[in-house]
């Protein structure tokens, strides 16, 4: 079968060669990288300053992605939105986008499903169908810019999947996200977040990027983390919390934990001494995420207390914390809420 190259995942450079090789003029690149990644274009036909010649090529060779929009909600609580997209395989993918003050963020899924099988969430349920294009990623962000009209500035990779389980596309994603050519987002404005698969947080590290690294850990001891991530059974707690280490040597960039408390699980006294002496030492930032429910496990938030309680631990010991805001929880839209099979959960 001759597969079709995915045009939008193509860097400068490459489109360039491809270009050449249908025949064009080297310059015909730059512009229709421009209505890719700048433009924002949905399909050919709004590319006005491209010969139809061209376009007719670029339709019978290639794929142009751009995923449709299947539905919007929006948070009552915080105005929060999250899309569900369709792909062009049928797949479906959700998104969330947040306002903030210090401006607009997106949240992207990274795989459609998972397999990591963390016990809290929801989106690992259905296992893993498949990674994401560098394009499918991109095209979550293109199509909320276009949506909501307003510039995104902050990126995280927090959705569904594992950004990590999905590296080569993942670089590849960041790569275009950040080109001075397209939509030019700081690299210091995304987040890629991982259940830590050690080995590719080492590549990451050493691939002079200025993104914010968030490890999810969500237990303070290798036995605790084993409870409630099938993947610490892969990785030992001190192995992830090294390769955290590096990942700091290397770029300077503060690791950020996640940490969801989970009521009478891991947020106890003991829970909050063990993971201070945990990250002794590391240059780093505490997320404190209480449990956001899922309607198949019976994890319940910590109490408001218990929240406020571990947090001073951690601050009399002189670690960077604070208490995530969790926006989006009456969309199902929260950390752990985005799933795969959206059809049968209404
Ligand atoms: N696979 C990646 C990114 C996706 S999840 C990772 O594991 O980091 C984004 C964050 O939400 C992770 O820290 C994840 O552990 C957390 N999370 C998952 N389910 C949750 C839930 N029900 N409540 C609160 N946080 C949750």
């Amino acid at each position: 079968m001759d597969v079709k190259t995915d045009i939008k995942s193509l860097s400068l450079e490459e489109l360039r060669a491809e270009i050449e090789k249908i025949g064009e003029k080297p310059f015909r690149a730059k512009q229709l990288y421009e209505w890719f990644h700048v433009r924002l274009a949905r399909s050919c036909d709004e590319m006005t300053n491209i010969p139809k010649s061209l376009k007719e090529k670029l339709a019978d060779g290639y794929t142009y992605t751009a995923l449709t929009i299947a539905q919007v909600q929006t948070s009552k609580l915080d105005g929060t939105k999250k899309y569900l997209f369709e792909l062009a395989d049928g797949s479906l993918v959700e998104s969330v986008w947040m306002k903030y003050r210090h401006g607009n963020s997106v949240c992207i899924s990274s795989q459609v499903g998972c397999r990591m099988g963390c016990r809290f969430c929801a989106s690992t349920l259905d296992g893993l169908e498949r990674g994401l294009t560098p394009s499918e990623m991109l095209d979550q962000i293109y199509a909320i810019a276009r949506d909501t009209g307003e510039r995104v500035s902050n990126v995280v990779g927090m959705g569904t999947g594992e950004p990590l389980d999905n590296y080569d596309n993942l670089l590849k994603f960041i790569r275009l996200l950040t080109d001075e050519n397209g939509l030019n987002i700081s690299q210091r404005n995304i987040t890629v977040s991982t259940c830590g698969l050690v080995e590719n947080m080492l590549r990451l590290a050493d691939e002079h990027l200025q993104i914010t690294l968030a490890l999810s850990l969500h237990g303070s001891t290798q036995e605790k983390r084993r409870a409630l991530m099938p993947i610490a059974n892969k990785y030992d707690i001190n192995d992830v919390v090294a390769a955290c280490k590096y990942y700091f040597e290397k770029t300077g960039r503060r690791i950020t934990f996640e940490y969801s408390l989970i009521g009478g699980v891991n947020d106890t006294d003991e829970d909050a001494r063990n993971l201070c002496s945990l990250v002794k030492g590391l240059n780093c930032h505490v997320n404190l995420i209480p449990v956001n429910p899922i309607k198949e496990r019976d994890y319940t938030e910590s109490e408001k207390e218990a929240v406020m309680r571990f947090k001073s631990r951690l601050e009399n010991r002189h670690v960077n914390v604070t208490v995530r805001r969790e926006l989006g929880r009456d969309i199902d839209g929260a950390c752990g809420q985005l799933r795969r099979r959206y059809a049968q959960q209404h």
